[in-house]
This record gives C-alpha cells, structure tokens and sequence, in this order.
C-alpha cells in the first residue's frame, strides 16, 4: 500500500510499504479522510519535543485524525466491527497501569501515540491497523470531514469544558487556528459569550461567520482593561501564557492547549494573587465520546474549518507551510489517501 513516510527532518516521500496485517483485539481500516495539524508540522521539520526526549525517530509515518472503514480483523476478535465507519483514539494505553485503570490512558508512560510516538504507524497511507478498544464508531450522516475532525474536536471540547463556561460566561480563545475555532463552537453551543484573538484576519473572519461576536488583534488586546472569565491559550507562541493569565478575571479559569516550540515565562504570583485555576489539556481521549455526540446531533458543524481536502502526494508541501492555490479560509487540511 501507499503511505506518507517522513525520513528525516524536512525528507518525506509517499513509498510503497509492506500491507498491515492486523493482530488480536486490532482492526484493519481503509482510511478515508486524514487532518494534518501542527503535531505532523513540528515532527516533520523535527522540532517536536518527543524528538529529543527519544520517544519517536525517523522514519516517521504521521497521522493521527482520521476516520475510515473497518475491512478486516485480526485472530479472536468480533468480526461485528467490518463495515463500521469509526475514528479511533490516538493514545494507545497499555491497559494495566495505575493511570489506565483510572481511565486516564491519555498519560499511560508505556502509550503508544498513533502516527506520533515509535511503533505505530499513522493514517497518512491507505490503511491503518489500531486496537478496537480504541475505536469509535462514527454514525453515517456525520459528514467525512467532520468525522476526520473528532480528534482536535475532542481536544477543544475537553478545553471549554476545562474552562468551566456556561451561559452568559465571557470566554476569550487566544488563536484561531482548528483548535480555538473548534473551541469557540463548542463554547457558543453552551451559550457562552466568545471572543477570539488571532493575527490573520481571515481567520477572525471565519470565526465570525462561525457566529463569533467579538473578534481582536492579539496584538493589541494586551492593552485592553477588559478581563474574562475564563481564557484558552490555543495558540504556539511563547507570549501567550502569560497574556492568557494577564486577560483572566480573578478566580477565572485559564486553560493552556497550545504548545510553543520553546518553554514560555508565567508570573506565578499573578496566578495565585487572582485565585486563578490554570489547567492543562493533553490529548482528545475523554473527549471524543462526547464530540462525536454533538457532530452527530448537528449541534456543532465544523466542516468550514476544512479549507483543502489533497492527496498523500501534496502532503510535504503543505507539511512545508505553503497554502494550496485554491485552499478556502478554512485553517484544516484534509488528506484523502485515495486522491
Ligand atoms: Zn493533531
Ligand atoms: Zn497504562
């Protein structure tokens, strides 16, 4: 089969590779839709933290939100699951350790990352094999797009949540990239007042069409008086902890989901002289139930966050940062591995 695979820094190439034989407990799925998101960017051009830390090497096979068709499955397992359309969890829990059993998987230390950390190749190919305890099963009116967005939609759910919004609570999201326009759907759907903040217009843009109110250069909204009851950082630059904690009302919330290349400076006096909460988010895992119930209930539609559908072949150029000459506002990139 045909897959993506990245041989160092800045090298990747679509080769032709051994076909997946699935285990026991393990389903085969012909991948249908695939995002690629800043995770794939920063462990394409190698700067992802996991590099240094030894817990992932090239070759890389990237991808990790995805949907596709379950066509096989491996020894001792039920072979109701052929035909099901699912999206599968990207943290891979050993299933025995004292954060599994608590239902924390997300942070096993012996989890494999789908299509992120060593050993287990990712969606970017025509198929995938992932364990069916991981799997989730995606009902057939949710649009492909949206199914291939239940990954980074269940990060941005766990984050509003982690913001403890509601109605009439004023939420600000640093960054409207996948992540804080998700968030900022999933906060407007709870009746919160949202406002965002980004460089590029198009993207405050876009939010507004999403039915975002209030939208804000980020450059300057370090100047505003103004302060909100809860804010979430989804942005990659180093400023915005501390702007986040700086924006936050006292006894408000501030939820940090984004992640800069380099380690950023917070005051922590200016968390605990506010009697600020600041929590962070790792991984979807206990959010994508919970997402795929509000795509599949049409109270969330994020299929405008899509701005390209290409395939495996255009991979490394948008991995390079360029925008593909027909893309819409849309920040998300999609993957088709049978283009
Ligand atoms: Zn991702
Ligand atoms: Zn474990």
């Amino acid at each position: 089969m045909r897959a993506f695979v990245v041989t160092a820094p800045r090298q990747a190439s679509v080769q032709e590779v051994d076909d997946l034989v699935p285990a026991a407990g393990e389903l085969l799925v012909d991948v249908e839709r695939v995002g690629i998101c800043g995770t794939d960017i920063e462990l394409y051009t190698g700067e992802m933290a996991y590099i240094d830390q030894g817990l992932t090497h090239f070759p890389l096979r990237l991808g990790h939100e995805w949907t596709g068709r379950v066509i096989a499955v491996g020894p001792d397992t039920d072979d109701a699951w052929i035909g099901s359309r699912i999206t599968g969890d990207t943290m891979l829990g050993c299933g025995a350790c004292k954060f599994c059993l608590a239902g924390k998987h997300h942070v096993c230390p012996f989890r494999h990352e789908v299509g992120i950390t060593d050993g287990w190749p990712g969606a970017l190919a025509e198929q995938l094999v992932v364990p069916a305890r991981f799997a989730h099963v995606i009902p057939e009116h949710v649009s492909v797009s949206a199914a291939a967005m239940v990954e980074p939609g269940g990060n941005s759910l766990r984050a509003v949540e982690a913001s403890g919004v509601g109605p009439g609570s004023r939420l600000l999201i640093l960054g409207p990239g996948t992540i804080g326009l998700l968030a900022a759907q999933f906060a407007l759907a709870r009746g919160a007042e949202v406002h965002l903040a980004g460089t590029r217009e198009s993207s405050l843009r876009l939010g507004r069409e999403l039915g975002v109110p209030y939208t804000y250069d980020i450059r300057q909204i370090g100047d505003t008086e103004d302060r909100f009851d809860a804010v979430i950082d989804a942005t990659s630059a180093d400023s915005s902890p501390a702007l986040a904690i700086k924006l936050v009302e006292s006894a408000g919330r501030v939820v940090f989901i984004g992640l800069s290349s380099g380690p950023s400076l917070v005051d922590s006096r200016d968390i605990a002289l506010g009697d600020v909460t600041a929590v962070g988010i790792l991984s979807a895992s206990p959010g994508l139930a919970g997402t795929i119930e509000l795509f599949a209930s049409g109270a969330i539609v994020p299929d405008a966050l899509v701005g390209e559908t290409i395939g495996l072949d255009a991979v490394a150029d948008r991995l390079e940062g360029n925008r593909g000459p027909h893309a819409g506002a849309g920040p998300k990139v999609h993957v088709d591995p049978r283009i």
